[in-house]
């Protein structure tokens, strides 16, 4: 440690002693999580995060070179060389630490949790004595000052600077949390108190901020760990600018994406301004209603939680895609109207994190039938089975999006999001109501300790249909949540274990069923987006064109329980079977799946398409998460999931 780093340490400290209290929360959730620590994920699923967690988080080589590679942005600070904007490296070291530190309090491996705290420390020593810890050389660029030259210079309005700071805040916060070191509190304070201040001698209104055409969503989004920390802390100045902040989504001026009067309208989303497929990203939105509920947890405004409702239903009607998530390819564009599907990571993430934190809240099934969904299908498939890692993009066909960004080898957007939803999965497999009712939320192989209760589920979902749930302790009542896809569900019990059946309900689902309520003159050019952003940057060495599969007409898709299939080349189906764009969308046919064996996937089956007086057809399916699980390549990794 250097003489100046203690100096800093020691100003920190003290700053700290004056605040450290918590604030109360007004309002108490509808549900209590258990501590991570006493949840284990198992069966073939857990198998799969096991692997992502040891290889590219514990492992001591590749979690060096990971944060290695994270740091020098923070080092080197050049995310603005362009100097009229910048770029977001500087999210990967907080993205990675948020993962990681909430990874420790699930292992509560010792020498991972010291790792955890070390990193942490060798970030701050990049802190300056005014406690800016950012990847910018020009600290106060966190706004796009000269336009024409920005779009000259980069090709877009592009400032990252005030989102990649809300990382790194963010990820110690919950080292801090993690390790109890009370000095890597100290560094979060100081860091978030000089982006408060930054923002306030800049004096551009919070919507003007960071990357022009999303109106501050991205900044904006520091609502939640700003409250979190406040509830930390207890310190008036952070809900105070928390409370300034609101106004900014409340306007008589209809300044976009003003999310109190639009969710009022129940419009959907993608209609409240033209061109959605420029300010309607997803996650960082997402982000931003996170905040909101936070906002509500802390002050007890009711129409902050309202408003989240609102939106969050509004997306789950337009924007449902084809693999139980939302969203088309990072923008909110009608994704329900459309008869194709490409899903950023990170999007699922974040739709996942809503539910949770929604379902906490209010405690309403519907909630985790959403997380369900969106687990098993959209966010699976993107983690790759080597757990090296992820895709920045699923689609519906053809194969995974792998890319790397900003020339990093090991980070990209959504990488090293990943684990945050292996824990916010893990934290709802069981619930506790105020009444004292346990809830058993998720059915996938689990070990859950709650209030001295211990819950032991097995049984092989989300494949089989038979799911034990043996229950050590005295629970005053158990609950079991009724998946939604589910027409019937049998539980019975026996001296404390509980078997439950699901209908597993094979069932052909429809792409592009909900009518587009966009204007038909913008319908066309956010199709011709969709079409061009299906295949991203096009790199033509990565293997086939994927662009002439973009699917035009709507087709069905096959789900057997909470699993979308697809048909796979692992299961010898060629490349002319995967690629036949002819359906049988709206000719009467019921599928009939017969279980066949595969150690190349997570499960497969033989499929029949059946209809009276009709020859059936036939394909080999396996389960979408395990279909495409890897980067590049054609050979395995080519797919559909349309009939
Ligand atoms: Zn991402």
């Amino acid at each position: 440690m250097n003489e100046s780093y203690q100096i800093i340490s020691a100003a920190f400290a003290v700053s700290l002693s004056l605040s450290a209290f918590p604030a109360a929360i007004t309002v108490k959730d509808a549900m209590r999580s258990p501590e991570l620590k006493d949840v284990r994920l198992e069966g073939w699923l857990g198998a799969k995060m096991d692997r992502f967690i040891s290889k590219r988080l514990v492992d001591p080589f590749l979690r060096e070179q990971i944060f290695d590679e994270a740091r020098q942005a923070f080092e080197f600070r050049n995310d603005d060389d362009a100097k009229v904007g910048g770029l977001w490296r500087g999210e990967f070291w907080g993205k990675e630490m948020l993962s990681s530190a909430r990874v420790a309090e699930y292992l509560q491996n010792r020498e991972f949790l010291s790792f955890v705290r070390e990193e942490c420390h060798r970030l701050m020593k990049f802190q300056d004595a005014d406690g800016y810890l950012g990847s910018y050389s020009d600290k106060d660029l966190i706004h796009v000052r000269d336009q024409k030259a920005c779009m000259q210079k980069m090709g877009w309005l592009s400032n990252w600077n005030l989102w990649n700071r809300k990382y790194a805040i963010w990820g110690m916060f919950m080292a801090y949390k993690a390790t109890d070191d009370k000095t890597i509190l100290a560094s979060v304070e100081a860091q978030l108190n000089n982006w408060i201040d930054v923002v306030r001698r800049t004096g551009v209104p919070m919507c003007d901020l960071g990357t022009t055409v999303m109106n501050g969503m991205p900044p904006m989004s520091i609502l939640k760990p700003l409250l979190m920390i406040y509830e930390e802390t207890g310190n008036r100045k952070y809900l105070d600018f928390a409370s300034e902040m609101l106004p900014l989504w409340d306007r008589d001026d209809g300044r976009c994406p003003n999310f109190f009067r639009n969710a009022a309208s129940g419009k959907a989303l993608h209609t409240w301004y033209p061109e959605p497929q420029r300010w309607a990203k997803s996650y960082e939105m997402l982000s931003c209603l996170d905040g909101l509920l936070e906002y509500y947890r802390v002050t007890g405004e009711r129409r902050c939680l309202d408003t989240v409702v609102k939106i969050r239903d509004l997306l789950d009607k337009y924007e449902a895609n084809p693999f139980g998530g939302i969203g088309f390819a990072d923008k909110f564009i009608g994704a329900a109207s459309r008869p194709n599907g490409a899903s950023e990571i990170c999007d699922a993430i974040h739709w996942m994190r809503l539910n949770v934190d929604l379902y906490l809240i209010t405690g309403e099934d519907r909630y985790m039938d959403s997380v369900e969904m969106c687990y098993y299908n959209n966010f699976f498939a993107g983690v790759d089975r080597d757990g090296l890692f992820s895709a920045f993009a699923v689609r519906a066909n053809a194969r995974h999006e792998h890319k790397i960004a900003c020339g990093y080898a090991y980070s990209h957007c959504c990488l090293n999001n990943i684990p945050r939803s292996f824990m916010d999965f893990a934290s709802t497999v069981v619930t506790l109501d105020k009444e004292g009712v346990f809830h058993v939320n998720q059915f996938a192989d689990a070990t859950v300790t709650l209030n001295g209760v211990k819950f032991t589920i097995r049984g092989g979902y989300p494949v089989e249909n038979k799911v034990t749930v043996e229950i050590v302790g005295s629970p005053k009542k158990v609950v079991f949540r009724k998946p939604s896809w589910c027409p019937k569900m049998d539980v019975t019990e026996n001296g404390g274990t509980y078997v439950l059946s699901f209908d597993m309900n094979p069932r052909l689902i429809a792409a592009a069923q909900v009518p587009n309520p966009q204007d038909p003159s913008t319908i066309e050019e956010t199709d011709k987006w969709a079409a061009k952003r299906n295949a991203f940057a096009w790199q033509k060495d990565v293997g086939l064109d994927v662009r002439r599969l973009y699917r035009k007409t709507p087709a069905l898709a096959l789900w057997n329980g909470p699993l979308l299939l697809a048909k796979s080349r692992r299961l010898g189906m060629n490349t002319e079977q995967l690629e036949d764009d002819t359906s049988v969308i709206g000719k009467g046919y019921r599928p009939i799946l017969t279980r066949i064996e595969s150690d190349r996937v997570m499960a497969a089956w033989d499929v029949r398409l059946v209809k009276e007086g009709e020859k059936d057809i036939t394909a080999k399916v396996c389960d979408f998460q395990s279909v495409a699980d890897f980067r590049f390549g054609d050979s395995f990794t080519w797919f559909s999931i349309w009939f």
